[in-house]
């Protein structure tokens, strides 16, 4: 027997580890700092109001025989898919509830949905990027190219004429924070469109545009239903890290060769899911219901632009400093060129000088060399305390 050959073509990742490991040596040598962390990605403020009662009554559901459930149905309960529906409707795209898919979250069905295309294809990835587009695809074995991402385009590459048959996208980008506009994002959909690729949207972080030009969704731009799959989660939008739920919307629309025949992309990702998936539990389904609720949804809108509020702060402070950075507006990330120094150098600087711990750039592809990642997911008393350090020190 062997093993996944493909494994050995991983890159170690070193980025969060090494992280951990500097600061923790850095708290050995000098207990006293007052170390602040701004280089987090997961949320930290608890599930709201509305959507811990939801769960709750779920709870006492499953302990009544009355109201016990079982196995939800293949895609996800209808509730809550008609809460997604109705959330897309907001946004001016139609679904059908055989289109949505309930998830455990977004990193899953990002890594997942390789399942259901050929090893032959070419897969273009824009770098800097979330890691796991790029490894669940070296996993599979299949032939990668980058497109970078800079100052020169803002970190939002556009098509630039090579072929590719999936693309991955991300916007509000992480770890970059920027956002595409509806003209790029119909650039990328036209594209697909003229070479039969497919879009892989992760829109993990749509609740946090707040621009109403930028689009919060592929989906709203004509021609997406035929070439477009939307990767979401409630990880960011709702505090679900540690609950898990996410969905994934795949057009009926969208139809691709299969064994020489045509075949529609939604019955080949149902397929994969019932043989492999088998549902998120009832309670968390229900807290995701209520996070759409119109409590939940102003409560989850509270949380979102407390982080915001964070963000704008860092980006209030770089833009005093006159440090090129990008993100911050419409995501929890801000993106901030190093002054002068590499992006480890940076950090080791910034750690020192300051005590603050963020991500450096070059962790998530070679064009992130040179910049740095700030998060707004903490509280406020520690951010405050932490922009001024950085302000003093640079
Ligand atoms: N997609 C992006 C772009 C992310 O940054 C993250 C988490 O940081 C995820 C997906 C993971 O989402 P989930 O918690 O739903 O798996």
């Amino acid at each position: 027997m062997r093993l996944n050959g493909h494994f050995q073509d991983l890159k170690q990742s070193y980025l969060f580890i090494t992280v951990a490991q500097k600061v923790n040596d850095f708290q050995k040598a000098r207990p006293d700092a007052d170390v602040i962390r701004l280089g987090i990605g997961d949320v930290t403020l608890p599930l709201v109001p509305a959507v811990t009662a939801a769960m709750r009554r779920a709870v006492d559901e499953m302990g009544d025989a009355e109201t016990f459930r079982g196995y939800s149905s293949d895609w996800g309960y209808e509730f809550l898919r008609e809460a997604i529906r109705g959330h897309y409707a907001e946004k001016g795209v139609k679904l059908d509830l055989s289109e949505i898919f309930i998830t455990d979250g977004a990193k899953s069905d990002a890594g997942n949905i390789s399942d259901i295309f050929d090893t032959d294809n070419k897969v273009l990835i824009p770098d800097p990027v979330y890691p796991v587009y790029v490894d669940s695809n070296i996993m599979a074995g299949r032939e990668l190219e980058y497109i970078a991402g800079n100052e020169g385009n803002g970190f939002l590459p556009l098509p630039d004429g090579r072929h590719a048959d999936i693309i991955y996208l991300c916007s509000p980008n992480n770890p970059t924070g920027a956002v595409y506009s509806k003209e790029q994002l119909r650039a990328w959909v036209d594209y697909a469109n003229a070479n039969s690729a497919i879009i892989l949207f992760d829109s993990a972080y749509e609740m946090f545009v707040g621009d109403k030009d930028l689009p919060t969704s592929i989906l709203q731009m004509p021609g997406a239903e035929t070439c477009a799959i939307e990767i979401a989660s409630f990880s960011k939008t709702a505090g679900f890290t540690g609950v898990r739920c996410g969905y994934t919307v795949v057009p009926n629309a969208l139809k691709r060769k299969s064994g020489g025949k045509e075949a529609s992309v939604n019955s080949l990702w149902l397929r994969r899911q019932t043989t492999k998936f088998n549902g998120v539990s009832y309670i968390t389904q229900r807290g995701a219901e209520a996070a759409f609720s119109p409590d939940g949804y102003k409560q989850i809108k509270e949380n979102i632009d407390y982080y915001k509020r964070n963000t704008r702060l860092i980006c209030d402070m770089l833009s005093e400093l006159g440090i090129w950075y990008t993100g911050g507006e419409n995501a929890p990330y801000v993106w901030m060129k190093c002054p002068n120094m590499s992006s480890w150098e940076f950090f080791d600087f910034l750690l020192d000088k300051a005590n603050v711990v963020g991500t450096p750039g070059e962790g998530f592809g070679v064009n992130g060399e040179g910049y740095f990642r700030l998060t707004g997911f903490g509280g406020r008393e520690n951010l405050e305390k932490a922009v001024k350090r950085i302000k003093a020190v640079l």
